[in-house]
């Protein structure tokens, strides 16, 4: 008896395997042709700098509105287009829709950047530099006004295209930035030999950051410490996930240099975000 219901179990258990994996195809499929369909667009999040509170740059999110399902997270979807290698075409996409829009928005005369995350699968592309190279050219954005980021679990893959690519990106004058940083296993050793220009630090380390934290507190020092680490390397460092004043206070006096969250700006669709930037022009 135990054995029949252990095997029925076990059966249940693979078709809802199954369902999942179909569901899963399903959306994969539906992904394919979200492009073409219109159905992809960015959201724009503001980059501030904590000392002057102006704004440094926006951060490019990409947004997926099926057409049934309603919105459905990157943190879905991405996976599903890294799996399929569709993140290639859609990782290019990101890349010349935020570099236009930037060109629009005059970063380059306002001195500010756009930050557009990379999968691992796009960077270690051959041709990766060269979809980037071309992105600036048709847009005609410098590359001194765009800014990659790139998550540390990533990075080190293959440590000697990583050198490579990051050599070629500099030429460019596009900076790099090591995203969700503490996140990893490996946060500090990627740190050797690679020229980022900016630590994100992970929003769980400005989580515990509170109205009653102490300057000795476990969550105080350990966010100090990686202020002053990213500073010791010569990088600067944004705070993510920022959502309260009091977060905002404490990192400004850590020597934090930027921040973003919801507590500074959500992020917006283009429209909205162009208000944004508006605002911030005076
Ligand atoms: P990320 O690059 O670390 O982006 C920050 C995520 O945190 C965004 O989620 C943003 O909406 C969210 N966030 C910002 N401020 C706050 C805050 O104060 N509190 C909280 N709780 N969350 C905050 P989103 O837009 O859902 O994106 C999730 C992830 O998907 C991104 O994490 C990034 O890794 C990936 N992603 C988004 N767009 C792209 C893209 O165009 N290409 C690739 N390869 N990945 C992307
Ligand atoms: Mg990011
Ligand atoms: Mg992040
Ligand atoms: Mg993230």
């Amino acid at each position: 008896h135990v054995k029949r219901s252990g095997r029925n179990g076990w059966l249940r258990y693979e078709q809802r395997l199954s369902a999942a994996e179909n569901e899963r195809r399903e959306l994969e499929r539906e992904l394919r042709g979200a492009l073409a369909a219109d159905q992809l667009s960015l959201h724009y999040q503001g980059q501030f700098c904590l000392n002057s509170g102006a704004l440094i740059g926006f951060e490019a999110l990409l947004r997926w509105q099926h057409p049934q399902l309603g919105a459905v997270s990157p943190d879905r979807f991405i996976p599903l287009a890294e799996e399929s290698l569709l993140i290639l075409e859609i990782g290019r996409w990101v890349l010349e829709e935020a570099c236009r829009q930037a060109v629009k928005w005059d970063f380059s005369g306002r001195g500010i950047s756009t930050s557009v995350n990379v999968s691992a699968v796009q960077f270690e592309q051959p041709n990766f530099v060269e979809v980037v190279r071309r992105a600036l050219q048709d847009t005609g954005l410098p590359g001194g006004c765009l800014m990659l980021e790139l998550t540390e679990s990533m990075v080190l893959r293959d440590e000697a295209l990583t050198q490579r690519h990051m050599g070629e990106l500099r030429e460019l004058g596009v900076q790099v930035a090591v995203d969700d940083f503490g996140t990893g296993y490996s946060s500090l050793s990627m740190l050797h030999n690679l020229p980022f220009t900016r630590l994100k630090v992970d929003r769980s380390f400005v989580r515990v950051l509170g109205a009653h934290t102490a300057r000795t507190d476990r969550a105080y020092l350990l966010m100090q410490v990686l202020v002053k680490l990213a500073h010791s390397l010569e990088m600067t460092v944004m705070a993510e996930g920022v959502e309260t004043p009091e977060q905002r206070a404490l990192l400004l006096e850590m020597g934090c240099d930027a921040a973003q969250g919801y507590g500074l700006a959500r992020p917006l669709p283009a429209e909205l975000a162009a208000r944004l930037l508006d605002a911030a022009s005076g």
